[in-house]
């Protein structure tokens, strides 16, 4: 993990958060390559949820909702964690996670390991962040930062089933930020106080919704392989009986071999008709489906993929992250899916100052950056160049040199394999919408990364 942080840092993709005043556990910025990697990571689940389908829509719903809807979810009684706190360090820890945390004293130790260790009770502390609506603190309307996007699709489900005139099975995608106070310190961007998630809320007829669950498991390892994810980094975790969530009747969790161990990426939960009936009954409005032309009416029950952006980009780094030596030299490269990699193409004149190169080298740097995220880079030798490149996870560098000038070709270099080919400046642009269109597998680790 500490290669992954530090590339992250060095790159600019992720800095922790508010540094100059010290830090805020738990909270970090992204910065350029972060936030291209991260849109293009929200960009490929939007396609196969909503683009390349005809059952399922978007929507982008309020962060702040009205507070009954998070009594009627169970959130306000029930989301929560047991905490313990430990009088002799004063720190305080998840009662679930106590042989994975580390106790506030030196030499570190797992809290109650020692007999100095004075640990309380467990009692239950809620994730939810609080806050007012209002001009006056006091008399102001307590509200909550959403702990999850799946509240706002429910309550929308009226809207949506009338005006996109859509019948189970449906679904409706939502991305958007969520807010947790997580008090366990989390492992880089895995566990965040504040993350983006990418849910999806699937509704079906009751009777559909076991097989409309193990479809939706299959097809989200699917989704992940497809953009470069090694199978082998990949496991299905199902749920043990007293592990389920209050509303569902059986969850998976799509595990991905991280460096702290297998851990959550995604979890697909049938949640039954819990939901809607919930948000019936406390909110006075009938929420099911009614079949224009039989008049059939029934509650859907729900299948929900719940995926984290901030896990999903951790995931996508830790399997591209790879050391090698080539020649005398070593390189850090990201092997990246092009289509989740932040720049597709780097243009590089090879001899800036010649007025030949660096004329065709931004030329055709406008032209590729019209279709896709292009670089131009000219400052230091072209061996720092494509290694500033490889660390990026750049897949193709364009590099003009004596012999464009010749004959309007260019080299082509690979970032995995590092071949180079030759192809003409005209055709470069249609090249590489071809090669980004075109299936791509990870290609075997060089080895460093595994160790
Ligand atoms: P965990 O057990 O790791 O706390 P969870 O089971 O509570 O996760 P869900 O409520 O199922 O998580 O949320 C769906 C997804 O949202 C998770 O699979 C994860 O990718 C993401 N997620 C949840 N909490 C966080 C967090 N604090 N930081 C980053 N991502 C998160």
């Amino acid at each position: 993990m500490d290669k992954i942080v530090s590339l992250a840092r060095r790159r600019g993709f992720v800095f922790p958060s508010s540094e100059i005043y010290g830090g805020l556990g738990s909270s970090y910025d992204y910065g350029h390559y972060g936030v291209l990697l991260k849109e293009n990571v929200k960009a490929r689940w939007l396609e196969a949820m909503v683009q390349e389908r005809d059952d399922i829509v978007a929507l982008d719903s309020a962060i702040i909702l009205h507070p009954k809807i998070w009594e009627a979810s169970g959130h306000v009684s029930g989301f929560t964690d047991p905490l313990v706190d430990c009088r002799t360090c004063k720190k305080r820890f998840r009662a679930d996670h106590l042989g994975d945390e580390q106790c506030g004293r030196r030499p570190s130790k797992r809290p109650g390991e020692t007999t100095d260790c004075d640990l309380t009770e467990a009692r239950q502390f809620n994730l939810m962040f609080e806050t007012r609506v209002g001009p006056v603190e006091e008399t102001g309307q307590r509200v909550f930062l959403r702990p999850e996007t799946a509240q706002g699709i429910f309550v929308n489900f009226k809207n949506v089933a009338q005006l996109a005139r859509r019948k189970p099975p449906f679904g409706i995608a939502q991305i958007g930020k969520s807010f947790r106070n997580e008090i366990t310190p989390g492992n880089f961007i895995f566990r965040t106080l504040e993350f983006e998630q990418m849910e999806m809320e699937y509704f079906v007829p009751p009777a559909a919704a076991d097989e409309w669950y193990r479809y939706w498991v299959d097809e989200r390892v699917g989704w992940y392989v497809r953009y470069g994810i090694r199978p082998e980094s990949l496991r299905v975790r199902a749920h043990d009986p007293d592990e389920l969530s209050h509303y569902s009747s059986a969850t998976s969790d799509i595990e991905y071999l991280y460096p702290i161990g297998w851990s959550e990426l995604e979890g697909i939960a049938n949640r039954g008709t819990f939901d809607l009936t919930a948000h019936t009954e406390s909110s006075g409005t009938t929420l099911e489906w009614v079949d224009g032309g039989s008049g059939e009416r029934y509650v859907p029950a729900v299948i929900e993929p719940a995926a984290g952006v901030n896990r999903a980009m951790l995931a996508f780094l830790c399997d591209a992250y790879d050391e090698e030596t080539v020649g005398d030299r070593e390189r850090t490269v990201l092997r990246l899916h092009p289509e989740i990699a932040p720049v597709k193409v780097a243009v590089l004149p090879l001899v800036p100052r010649d007025a030949g190169m660096a004329e065709r080298a931004r030329a055709l740097h406008a032209e590729l950056r019209r279709v896709m995220v292009a670089e131009h880079d000219d400052g230091g030798q072209i061996g720092r160049r494509y290694r500033r490149q490889d660390e990026i996870g750049t897949p193709w560098a364009l590099t003009i040199d004596e012999q464009t000038l010749v004959d309007e070709t260019v080299t082509i270099r690979d970032r995995d394999s590092l071949a180079q080919e030759r192809i003409s400046i005209a055709r470069a642009r249609e090249h590489l919408i071809d090669r980004l269109a075109a299936p791509w597998t990870a290609p075997a680790r060089a080895g460093a990364a595994d160790a």
